[in-house]
């Protein structure tokens, strides 16, 4: 099927394109730039944070190009589960796509094949594995000689880089792609911001001559609060029912066990929760995560094991009962939530064991002492941002190398906390804990240590007789809650450790610079009472009030009759929800409440093909 333009022809230029097929009204960021340059036969390295919109990057110039007549774009993708989602996405759409993977009977990967071959295909998903065996090259070889070898997208470059975790050799392979067909343009795209990483890209897939596309890393949509530990799951349960009920997110553990403590426990409280983690059978992790994508409103509490690739846009929350390891891992099991741009959580509970936990982790790792440093300092810069009392994202992007200003849509930004000069108690708990050395070399974990520094008389205090000790009751104007803060401080940065099951706590060398005050410590106060009710959402300027809460009653009945109309749909195709239409779609759709196709045609998320193949079901579903 070969193009041949002219007046009537469907147009293949970008922005056309976009408002066509995808229904969406403008590019965002650098999407039209890195549209362009691939449309027009360049190389591109597109660094864009997750949601920011990549897969758009390459999917408008494999349309663009194959309507001028120039075939089929190979997309490379490690993530075989969301072939098939994404597949369907398209073909939605109205484009012509499919993927070759080994979930496919062998009529249907030979029917696919020849679609391929034809020319009629526009898009082919498949594992790097694939691509560069000899058989598959041969059909490339001979797709390229015909000149229907439209351009590569490669997905999750940073795959190629030892450097990151998620490296696989397979990608190395690809490099293959640009001496073969080095006239056919290239476009890598990746989540993953650091130079490291990014130079082994270039290197690795021969990329000297793409243009390099750097995005913000900022999710405006997503705030960040971090909390206190007090009850863990009972501030887990109230975060949940009182501010994301009915919705889908996502809980991270740090053990199976509390993975599958964490799901019973939700489960008992009504709350639809499914556990994951590496040591359940690859079957039932399957059918989680099926459900997860599939069914609304699902949480799902999992180790780190789950996330990679889950490309569901519509988590409203994403919830860290442990500390992560560091600002990375934060940055990419949060970015999981609002990959939609509409208003979504990440929300962190952590207390002194957290810190206790994460620094025993590293200094009983098998690691060299360099790599222990490197870690040790990453574990710093992560409680730093869990201490902050100024705004969250703006230090968050400052890891990454961006400047930014006061967010207004963190915890600190919202309700600026307290703070307090620690110094002084610092130095009281340090002197206590050199008291209890002195004698007989006794050490004691956080909890006796701040009853002693309160004077609260226990048995244990009785027991060693601690009433009697210098530092006994001189931080009684301190109150508890602000002694665990000084605690935490303490450890994050190194002058105490706490170790074996007890934690029991011990000065370091470097505690003698607080002990003689050159180390000043401005604590954030612990806010009193936990925050009760439904925060309070869009206060953001330039965040839009978008959630489905904010829609007006008569609007939210529409939305609930309009996802109803969707789940009916989703299930007839096999297709997650949100590739029918987005929650952001539907909302629009509700609060616009449109009378006709044409205004149905204005709504963000509808194109043509969708116009036409649910338009009038959908003014009857707005009309009942
Ligand atoms: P990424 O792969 O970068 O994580 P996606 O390509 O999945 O992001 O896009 C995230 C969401 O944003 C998707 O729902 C997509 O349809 C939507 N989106 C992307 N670009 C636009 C745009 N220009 N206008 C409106 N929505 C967009
Ligand atoms: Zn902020």
């Amino acid at each position: 099927m070969s193009a041949h333009p002219s007046s009537s022809a469907p147009s293949s230029e970008p922005l056309a394109l976009l408002q066509e097929v995808f229904g969406y009204p403008a590019f965002r960021g650098q999407q039209q730039a890195i549209v362009e340059r691939v449309t027009e036969g360049g190389d591109a390295l597109v660094l864009m944070p997750t949601g920011g919109g990549k897969s758009l990057c390459y999917q408008i110039p494999a349309i663009a190009r194959h309507r001028r007549g120039q075939g089929v774009a190979v997309v490379v993708s490690p993530l075989i589960a969301l072939m098939h989602d994404q597949v369907g996405a398209l073909e939605e759409a109205g484009v012509h796509a499919a993927f070759l993977n080994s979930t496919l009977e062998l009529a249907e990967a030979q029917r696919v094949e020849r679609e391929m071959m034809s020319g009629r295909l526009v898009l082919l998903y498949a594992a790097p594995e694939r691509i560069t065996t000899p058989r598959f090259l041969a059909q490339l070889d001979s797709l390229h000689e015909r000149g229907l070898l439209s351009l590569f997208a490669i997905d999750e470059a940073h795959c190629v880089s030892q450097w990151g975790h998620d490296f696989r050799a397979e990608y190395l392979g690809l490099s293959v792609l640009h001496e073969r067909y080095p006239d056919v343009p290239r476009i890598a795209l990746t989540a993953t911001a650091d130079e490291h990483t990014r130079a082994d890209i270039v290197e690795r897939l021969r990329l000297e001559d793409a243009e390099l596309f750097v995005s913000s890393f900022d999710r405006p949509n997503i705030r960040y609060r971090v909390v206190e530990k007090d009850n863990p799951r009972a501030q887990l349960l109230r975060f949940v029912q009182d501010e994301h009920e009915g919705e889908a997110g996502v809980v991270y553990c740090q053990s199976r066990r509390k993975v599958e403590e964490t799901a019973e426990f939700l489960t008992a409280q009504g709350i639809l929760a499914l556990p994951y983690h590496a040591g359940l059978d690859a079957a039932m992790r399957q059918r989680h995560q099926d459900r997860f994508l599939r069914e609304e409103g699902l949480v799902m509490v999992a180790t780190i094991a789950f996330g990679m690739g889950i490309d569901k846009p519509d988590v409203r929350f994403v919830a860290h009962l442990d500390l992560p390891k560091n600002i990375e891992s934060y940055y990419q099991e949060t970015g999981r939530a609002g990959r939609d741009g509409l208003a979504a959580e990440a929300w962190m509970a952590y207390g002194l064991a957290d810190v206790v936990n994460q620094r025993r982790m590293i200094d009983e790792s098998p690691a060299t002492e360099d790599f222990k440093r490197v870690q040790r300092s990453k574990l710093e810069a992560l409680l730093a941002l869990a201490e902050a009392h100024d705004c969250r994202r703006v230090r968050l992007l400052d890891y990454f190398g961006e400047a930014s200003r006061p967010c207004g849509n963190c915890d600190n930004c919202l309700n600026p906390p307290a703070t307090w000069d620690a110094t002084e108690a610092a130095r009281k708990a340090l002197s206590c804990i050199y008291r209890f050395h002195q004698n007989n070399r006794q050490r004691f974990g956080a909890g006796h240590l701040i009853d002693v520094l309160r004077g609260k008389r226990t048995d244990k205090v009785a027991q060693y007789g601690h009433d009697a000790l210098s530092t006994w009751a001189i931080g009684a104007d301190v109150s508890e809650a602000q002694w665990r803060g000084v605690l935490r401080q303490l450890v994050a940065l190194g002058y105490v450790v706490a170790e074996g099951e007890y934690g029991t706590l011990a000065l370091t060398d470097s505690a003698r610079s607080v002990l003689k005050g050159e180390v000043r410590l401005l604590l954030r106060q612990p806010s009193e009472a936990p925050r009760r009710g439904k925060a309070s959402r869009g206060t953001r300027v330039g965040v839009p009030r978008n959630g489905p809460a904010d829609l007006e009653p008569d609007a939210q009945q529409r939305f609930a009759a309009l996802k109803a109309w969707r789940s009916e749909v989703a299930r007839e195709h096999n297709l997650p929800a949100y590739v029918v239409f987005n929650d952001a779609t539907l909302i629009e759709m509700a609060r616009e409440n449109p009378d006709s196709l044409e205004a149905l045609a204005g709504i963000t998320g509808v194109g043509a093909k969708k116009l036409e193949a649910y338009g009038r079901e959908i003014l009857r579903v707005l009309e009942s």
